[in-house]
């Protein structure tokens, strides 16, 4: 599939004379690492982006909640059209009537390694995980760390309705890495969600309020 294809309703639900989010050159990756992101998006309703790196777009769902550093939390994930790699650096204020208005942080980046296998033991494609609706991954981000599953739990395959699937934590299985975190795995601070209103930019340090004053400020269209 060429990336434009790929892009096609990325592009078609957007207005890029009106949105400073990116039209998506489609260009060559930044290297071998595989990149992820997490973006807070004060839209109608609030809610996190989790975008990973796949065949040159970012697979995209949003989390209502957000992403939970608590082994077990079962946070619901709905598919969002692929977005184009440049959209790990958006940060800012989509306009009022425009597709996905409000405003928008990197509360999170990094990379990741697919951790999917087949019976056999070998590695099994990233996409073709996620097309049979189950992926395993380690994050290596600024906030998020460690081994996550995405399992699709409603739709997909033949099924003409709406997909869902559920973002978890997996419980660290490494003895070595149970010694270091002690009983339980997450830091008391690591635990549950962060409160969106209240959570910083990984990249400026800004919260929601403060994009969206400064955008306020200086934007123009
Ligand atoms: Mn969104």
């Amino acid at each position: 599939m060429s990336d434009d294809d790929a892009l096609r309703i990325y592009r078609g639900k957007r207005h890029f004379d009106a949105t400073p989010e990116p039209q998506g050159a489609s260009g060559p990756d930044r290297g071998d690492a595989l990149s992820f992101v997490v973006q807070i998006h004060d839209a109608r309703r609030m809610h996190f982006d989790f975008r990973l790196e796949v065949d040159g777009v970012l697979k995209s769902w949003a989390v209502p909640k957000g992403p939970s550093a608590v082994p077990r939390d079962k946070r619901l994930a709905v598919p969002t059209e692929d977005h184009p790699l440049e959209y790990r650096d958006f940060e800012g204020l989509i306009a009022d009537g425009e597709y996905g208005a409000g405003t928008v942080i990197v509360w999170d980046e990094g990379t990741y390694r697919p951790l999917s296998h087949d019976r056999r033991g070998r590695p099994v494609p990233f996409g073709q995980s996620l097309e049979r609706g189950h992926a395993t991954f380690r994050l290596d981000g600024r906030k998020l760390h460690g081994e996550y599953a995405l399992t699709r739990f409603h739709g997909g395959g033949d099924s003409s309705e709406p997909e869902a699937w559920l973002l978890i934590k997996a419980k660290e299985k490494s003895a070595a890495r149970a010694g270091r975190t002690a009983q339980g795995g997450a830091r008391a601070a690591d635990h549950g969600s962060p409160d969106p209103r209240r959570a910083r930019s990984v990249r400026t340090g800004r919260t929601l309020r403060q994009v969206a004053d400064s955008a306020g400020q200086h934007d123009g269209p």
